[in-house]
């Protein structure tokens, strides 16, 4: 991917100053690509309208290396995720309205006793939506958004993560509002264990310093959100600093009756209401990502079924998915996740979620 936009305009080798990222609020939505090697978003794409936000001089010793990699790791506003792509999650969506889109959009109504908060988590099963929450919130709220995998940032700059946790809040600072969203925030601070290196130990703490330095100053707008299948393994550290706790579940039957009408959508398909009933019913327990595979994995019962006549046959005669091909899918494809976590999650929900 290349990198355009926002890279910092060097004035001496060691002293940057962060150039005002573009926030055109029309500007030309491009997609942003993932590589799977990094884990991290890399912009694609900046629009060239002049900025309208203040941006603060922070020249200092920052190294433009970091800076630059800082700024790999900016999506623009666009990640082509909307808030109706995401079934069900109702509570979870009104609660980032309120605590993330609005203050960020009407920080002139969020003051006082409205300040919003500044850290939350959003916590529950793999593959039910945590990551599409936290794209649609950066098209939502037009803010600089941050997509930080936690495991990239030990794996891949091992000895440089803590300055660059470091760099990425001062440069979240100087391009605020802007929201920081860190995946499996448990892998960089989880709780404090004896096998815990220095490294790791140097990075958690320079991560709470930061975090607290921009709660602390009522002029800042950074929020951070942490995603985790795993928030009892979270330090407590973080977790007090994470006020806000929410909970992303399983689909219940009705947000799996919309993803599987989603996902149907364009395909031939015979699915009386009653046997749609009873797919939903069937697959209590799985993910998102699970409803996903599984009908992939329908769609192709009537493709195998061709054999060799796959070459020579029309499209329009491939015949439409039945509850038959459902039914064999989910032989193969079962739902990832243990019933124990299932309820392990539930009941750190109860005790530490915000319900
Ligand atoms: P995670 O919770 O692990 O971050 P993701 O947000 O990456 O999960 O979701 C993985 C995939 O599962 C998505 O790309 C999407 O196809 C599907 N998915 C999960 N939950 C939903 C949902 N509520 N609405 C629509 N698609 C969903």
């Amino acid at each position: 991917g290349q990198r355009t936009g926002g890279s910092p305009t060097v004035k001496a080798p060691a002293a940057v100053r962060i150039s005002p990222i573009n926030n055109s609020r029309k500007g030309v939505m491009k997609k942003s690509s993932t590589s799977p090697k990094d884990g991290i978003v890399k912009r694609s794409q900046a629009s060239n309208n002049v900025s309208t936000k203040p941006v603060k001089d922070c020249s200092g010793s920052h190294d433009p290396k970091l800076i630059e990699m800082i700024n790999s790791l900016i999506v623009d506003r666009s990640p082509s995720v909307k808030w109706e792509d995401i079934a069900g999650l109702e509570k979870a969506k009104q609660a980032l309205l309120e605590m993330v889109i609005l203050p960020i959009r009407r920080r002139d109504l969020f003051t006082g006793l409205r300040k919003p908060a500044r850290g939350l988590l959003l916590f529950g099963p793999p593959g039910t939506g945590k990551t599409l929450l936290a794209k649609a919130v950066a098209t939502e709220s037009q803010a600089t958004f941050f997509n930080v995998s936690a495991s990239s940032l030990t794996s891949k700059w091992v000895g440089e993560a803590e300055k660059l946790v470091r760099t990425l809040f001062v440069v979240a600072i100087s391009r605020q509002p802007s929201v920081i969203f860190i995946d499996e925030i448990d892998s960089i601070m989880s709780t404090r264990t004896s096998s815990e290196n220095e490294a790791s130990r140097r990075l958690k703490s320079e991560f709470l310093v930061q975090f607290d330095g921009v709660m602390s100053n009522s002029g800042d707008l950074v929020i951070v959100i942490g995603a985790t299948n795993k928030p009892n393994e979270l330090d407590d550290a973080v977790l007090r600093r994470l006020v806000k706790r929410i909970y992303i579940p399983l689909p219940d039957a009705t947000t799996r009756k919309q993803l599987f009408k989603n996902k149907l959508k364009g395909h031939a398909f015979s699915l009386p209401e009653r046997e749609l009933e009873r797919l939903v019913r069937d697959t209590e327990g799985y993910s998102g990502s699970d409803l996903q595979a599984l009908c992939e994995e329908a769609a192709m019962m009537p493709i195998r079924e061709l054999g060799s006549n796959i070459l020579s046959v029309n499209a329009n005669q491939i015949r439409g998915l039945s509850y038959e091909d459902f039914q064999k899918a989910m032989k193969v494809i079962r739902p990832s996740l243990q019933k124990s976590k299932w309820a392990e999650l539930e009941r750190w929900n109860q005790e530490f979620g915000a319900n």
